[in-house]
């Protein structure tokens, strides 16, 4: 787990204006993307958001500025991929964050500050392409109150399977059809069994939601047949990003008994491009506490410091642009609010019963925690849930329009941020996509 360090004082700061008080992306911060300039054709390569820069790491790689593990890191860092640099593991890291905060710290000497100013990139003329090559995407399915909302318009009766408390659920998802924020996709295609008929139908989908999700990427692999104990998994976690695990609940609800989401899940599934280090976020580590009247988890699944730090204090945003708010130039509606704290599992745990059986994980696999949704009504995290499976309108305050699932045209927005008193406010930025017609 990692402690926290000078990167993370409230009071350092960065030689780059835009740093100061930034939203998102202050010195504390330092998340990495993969990027290219809009205009040419450059390849893509490694960089680090610093305010409303980002930090060109191949450049800064041919300046030759830093030694040892630093240097080994960079290298990896500013490939087109980040597998690589996932893979070195948290010393290499650490020592890239260390060099990297130095370089840019305002106590940097002014020869510094001079070479790597020519090294930054405005974020308005870059472009981004997945961070890593996904050979994997696992969606898990972690927050009690998903689990329960959801499945009370399911099996009214009894809406928690009798697994949800003791096991950290999941299906294994689809890598290829990933995408990068701002990348739209078309309303899917598949059959649905609609209320009331007693044959399906073939046809677009009627009932398209969002999923707000954080993703998280694998950092050093585990051999096949090698279980990751539990006090060992975050040292193979690299990072965090929003996700948004678009589901088309018509489909998906009529498809999936017996074996899990396919076409319902597999269309588009969207993350943010900056992906927020488990060392920036040590800050915002809380306890991970378990009702005393809930069941614990197994001995496997239960540790010192899970139960110390384990759980994350992220805050969350959803909002929907429609058509009409851009044709009126008004600001996105927002939907929903809530934080990562509430989910029944750890990011650790989740890693940990993935390799239980002996499931060998690679670095730079992408995985999902589930749909984060709060204990109160308006802290859902998808469509579906707000609208209590269709039958109660969701306002959209700023145009005045309404929405039961999501229309062609809508962008759904996530955002994410952690504050806490004595440290920096840091931010993932956003993860958007919109809905394009379907193809029928
Ligand atoms: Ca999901």
């Amino acid at each position: 787990m990692n402690t926290l360090n000078h990167t993370h004082e409230a009071a350092a700061k960065s030689w780059v204006a835009s740093a100061q008080g930034h939203a998102d992306f202050p010195i504390q911060n330092l998340p990495y993307a993969v990027f290219c300039r809009k205009s040419g054709h450059e390849a893509w390569r490694g960089g680090v958001a610093i305010g409303d820069e980002v930090l060109d790491l191949a450049a800064l790689q041919a300046k030759g500025l830093l030694s040892g593990l630093a240097a080994q890191a960079l290298h990896e860092a500013s490939q087109s991929t980040l597998n690589a640099f996932m893979a070195m593991g948290h010393e290499a890291w650490h020592a890239l964050r260390i060099a990297l905060f130095d370089l840019l710290s305002s106590s940097a000497s002014e020869a510094t500050q001079n070479a790597v100013r020519n090294c930054l990139v405005p974020q308005t003329e870059v472009r981004y392409n997945l961070p890593t090559q996904i050979g994997n995407y696992t969606d898990f399915y972690t927050s009690i109150y998903h689990a329960e909302n959801v499945g009370r318009i399911i099996r009214p009766d009894d809406p928690l399977t009798p697994n949800f408390q003791w096991l950290p659920i999941a299906y294994h998802g689809r890598a290829s059809s990933v995408v990068i924020s701002g990348t739209p996709f078309r309303r899917p295609m598949g059959q649905a069994m609609p209320p009331g008929t007693k044959a399906p139908v073939y046809g677009a989908c009627a009932r398209l939601d969002f999923e707000l999700e954080m993703g998280f990427f694998v950092g050093p692999s585990n051999a096949l047949g090698e279980p990751v104990a539990l006090k060992d998994a975050p040292s193979h976690i690299f990072g965090m990003c929003l996700l948004n695990d678009w589901s088309a609940r018509d489909h998906q609800f009529w498809e999936m008994n017996p074996l899990g989401p396919f076409l319902g899940k597999n269309f588009c599934t969207s993350i943010s491009p900056w992906i927020v280090t488990m060392e920036a976020l040590a800050p915002f580590r809380q306890p991970f506490e378990r009702p005393a009247d809930h069941p614990q988890p197994l001995a496997y699944l239960d540790e010192a410091s899970n139960r110390a730090a384990g759980s994350l204090d992220i805050q969350l945003s959803v909002a929907i642009e429609s058509v009409a708010h851009r044709t009126a130039s008004k600001p996105a509606s927002r939907i929903s609010a809530t934080s990562f704290k509430h989910q029944y599992w750890t990011t650790a745990q989740m890693l940990t019963q993935h390799t239980v059986g002996g499931c060998n994980l690679q670095s730079g696999d992408l995985i999902g925690t589930g749909t984060i949704s709060g204990p109160t009504a308006s802290e859902a995290g998808a469509i579906v849930e707000l609208s209590q499976g269709g039958r109660v309108q969701v306002p959209l305050h700023e145009t005045g329009e309404q929405r039961t699932f999501l229309l062609d045209g809508d962008a759904v927005i996530f955002q994410g941020w952690c504050e806490k008193t004595g440290f920096a406010r840091i931010g993932f930025g956003s993860c958007s996509g919109t809905v394009l017609p379907a193809i029928s």
